[in-house]
């Protein structure tokens, strides 16, 4: 059996009932076994594999808050610090009720590709609660919050592991858990991103992922002689990610016809109206059946349903496998070209695939999804120094960065003769930054 094979069964053997993490882990080295084989005696002397697949450290921990009722509930809560060999623990924390282990740990093993790939120095990390904040009242949001961060304190701080939003995690709950932290250590530092404008936050890191990838799929676009203008754009979500990628794609030229929740999506072929949209998801925190209620030519489909809708580029943009193999057999048949991933993971491996085989354009999330995370740096930095920068000023530093990510994977994957192959370039790439400096800091 080969090194690439034995980890993948090791990392099956040792994480029983975790089929997200065995998912990233496999689809990883799917793409590195090219370049581990031809070097396969030095890294499995080194246990580079193993090292790379096995968190640094995995905290797991209770969260007891007291609701509205004074009824005490008792929730989940993980931080998985995977991998800091090219600087500090960095990556979001996940709010929803269907977190658990696993899950967090293919969020940390993805998040440590994606910060490599970025340029930039920080290390993979993520985190997260099976805690609902939906339905809840903002005091018990903050009862929440604070109870978290009561015990997380201990394991995070600006050089050592900075967290950020996610799903379920916006500006008020990362607000909440900056105040505890604050109060805590009685420190003033850039623990956490994504915070508010007026305590440290970076303008233009709202808009950082959804923007991010439409810089990412208009570089992969032109390099394929292609342009967003004139597309018609399918996207799922409706959150942070989605909001902004719709409103990017539809200022680059793009006619955007659908937007996504849990409970149904909505196809508006007039084009998706954005500032209702964010009213009615950043504002009132409503359904999507409220968008449809507000504007007539929008259709609300109860249920799955957004791939079936034809379209030139699809933005997969809430969740971990929301795109399956019958969704990328529709997608191609209605004569998609170009698939970018907002969320992480939205697509399985069997429906990448399809897409590979088929000649659509793909880019991974892991670079796609990557300007949110980097704008988190320019948060860091903007922190350290004690400045703010302006939105515009941030705004081309992500596009920069962006466009940088593109050409890294698109030259890895070209010097392995899988020209067009973006998955196997984000992989390769990611893989060759954070190998090195394992390499060059010893066995730790
Ligand atoms: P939000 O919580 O703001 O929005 C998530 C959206 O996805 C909501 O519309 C939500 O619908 C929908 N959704 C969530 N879970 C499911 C599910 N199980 N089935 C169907 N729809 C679902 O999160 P973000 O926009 O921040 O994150 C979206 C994705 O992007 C995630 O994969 C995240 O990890 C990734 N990402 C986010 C970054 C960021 O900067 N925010 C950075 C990089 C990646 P509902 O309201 O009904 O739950």
């Amino acid at each position: 059996m080969s090194y690439v094979d034995q980890v993948y069964e090791m990392v099956v053997n040792k994480n029983p009932a975790e089929p997200e993490f065995h998912q990233a882990v496999k689809e990883v080295l799917a793409s590195l076994r090219v370049v581990i084989e031809a070097n396969e005696a030095a890294y499995q002397r080194e246990a580079l594999l193993e090292r790379l697949v096995t968190p640094e450290r995995q905290l797991v921990f209770r969260v007891p808050w007291v609701d509205d009722n004074g009824q005490v509930h008792v929730n989940n809560a993980y931080r998985v610090q995977f991998n800091s060999a090219i600087g500090p623990y960095k990556g979001g924390i996940r709010f929803h009720p269907n977190v658990n282990l696993g899950i967090i740990k293919f969020l940390g093993f993805e998040q440590g590709f994606k910060n490599a790939l970025t340029g930039l120095p920080i290390g993979g990390g993520k985190g997260g609660c099976d805690f609902d904040p939906k339905g809840k009242s903002d005091r018990e949001v903050m009862a929440f919050c604070q109870s978290f961060m009561t015990e997380l304190y201990r394991f995070i701080g600006a050089d050592t592991d900075v967290p950020a939003g996610d799903i379920g995690v916006g500006a008020r709950e990362v607000g909440y858990m900056f105040g505890q932290y604050k109060r805590i250590c009685n420190v003033y530092e850039g623990v956490f991103t994504g915070k508010g404008l007026s305590y440290g936050g970076s303008l233009g890191r709202k808009e950082a992922t959804g923007f991010g990838l439409l810089y990412l799929t208009e570089a992969m676009l032109r390099a394929n002689d292609l342009d967003i203008k004139g597309k018609r754009i399918v996207v799922s979500g409706a959150g942070n990610v989605a909001i902004y990628a719709a409103q990017k794609a539809i200022e680059l030229g793009g006619n955007v016809v659908t937007v996504s929740d849990s409970s149904g999506y909505i196809h508006d072929e007039a084009g998706i109206d954005i500032s209702l949209l964010k009213e009615v998801k950043e504002v009132k925190r409503e359904r999507l059946t409220a968008y449809a209620a507000a504007r007539k030519s929008a259709v609300y489909h109860e249920g799955k349903g957004v791939w079936g809708v034809r379209c030139d580029i699809a933005l997969p943009c809430a969740t971990q496998n929301e795109l399956l193999l019958d969704d990328a057999k529709l997608l191609v048949a209605n004569g998609c070209l170009a698939v970018a991933e907002g969320a992480n993971m939205p697509t399985t491996i069997e429906a990448t695939d399809y897409f590979l085989k088929n000649k659509v354009l793909f880019a991974p999330g892991k670079a796609a999804n990557a300007g949110g995370v980097s704008t988190s740096v320019l948060e860091m930095s903007q922190n350290s120094a004690r400045l703010s920068w302006t939105f515009a000023e941030v705004d081309t530093r992500i596009k920069q960065i962006m466009t940088g990510i593109f050409a890294n994977l698109d030259n890895a994957a070209k010097s392995y003769g899988m020209d067009g192959n973006y998955v196997a370039g984000a992989n390769i790439a990611g893989f060759q930054k954070i190998a090195e400096a394992m390499m060059a800091q010893g066995v730790v």
